[in-house]
């Protein structure tokens, strides 16, 4: 057996930590993992406990789809973090959050396409929604390997968001960046009328800026 890594159970407890504190997991909903390419081991939250008091040996180690080490039960949607993880091989690390906005919209079955924020815009372009796929099977990762060529953020269509990086840091720091957005705007909306950037603006920004998401997509098919 390959040693397993305690700075990628580390990561775990931390992320879990911090998105636990911001109200974006709780108890029963979410889930964080990060996968070492390199053994193979997949290091996911357990199911059932609270994100707060989280510590590295209650991660559960996951190889070929069996736990291998861990005090608890692996989180139910191990088999969602495998299909995201299968779909992105530049990836290493999946947050599965059920942030209030964001889910908010995949309750609705809506994809969010707005076009007033310029962090919106820059890190996203459009977040697509996945249909209805049932909790704990394979199923609620249908279509996850199309939408995730092009998103590092998907909606689970009645149930929340899933999101990949090369971290924790980075799939965690793009579910926050769009819930903030969302929230302000919907206080926009109160305030009203939201100014959309005109298609025009919006084309120069998607092409020209280096950190759009289509920059960084066209980046990424570069190296791979
Ligand atoms: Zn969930």
């Amino acid at each position: 057996m390959e040693p397993q890594s305690h700075a990628l159970k580390k990561e775990v407890v931390t992320y879990s930590k911090i998105m636990d504190r911001k109200g974006l997991v709780n108890t029963l909903e979410g889930n964080l993992s990060v996968l070492d390419r390199d053994t193979g081991y997949l290091y996911i939250t357990p199911s059932g406990i609270r994100k707060s008091m989280l510590d590295e040996d209650m991660i559960a180690v996951m190889e070929g789809g069996k736990q291998i080490a861990g005090e608890y039960k692996r989180s139910s949607e191990y088999l969602l973090h495998e299909a995201a993880l299968a779909a992105r091989p530049d990836c290493a690390a999946v947050a599965h959050i059920h942030a209030p906005y964001l889910s908010a919209y995949a309750y609705c079955n809506k994809p969010i396409e707005i076009k007033c924020s310029t962090t919106f815009s820059l890190v996203f372009e459009s977040i697509p929604c996945l249909p209805y796929g049932e909790p704990g099977t394979i199923h609620i990762a249908d279509g996850i390997e199309e939408a995730m060529q092009d998103h590092d953020l998907v909606l689970l269509g009645n149930h929340g968001c899933i999101a990949i990086g090369q971290s924790l840091e980075d799939a965690c720091k793009i579910v926050e960046a769009a819930e903030e957005v969302l929230k302000i705007y919907h206080i926009a909306k109160e305030i009203g009328p939201v100014h959309d950037i005109t298609s025009e603006k919006l084309e120069s920004l998607y092409e020209n800026h280096p950190g759009s998401r289509r920059n960084r997509a066209r980046a990424r098919n570069q190296n791979h």
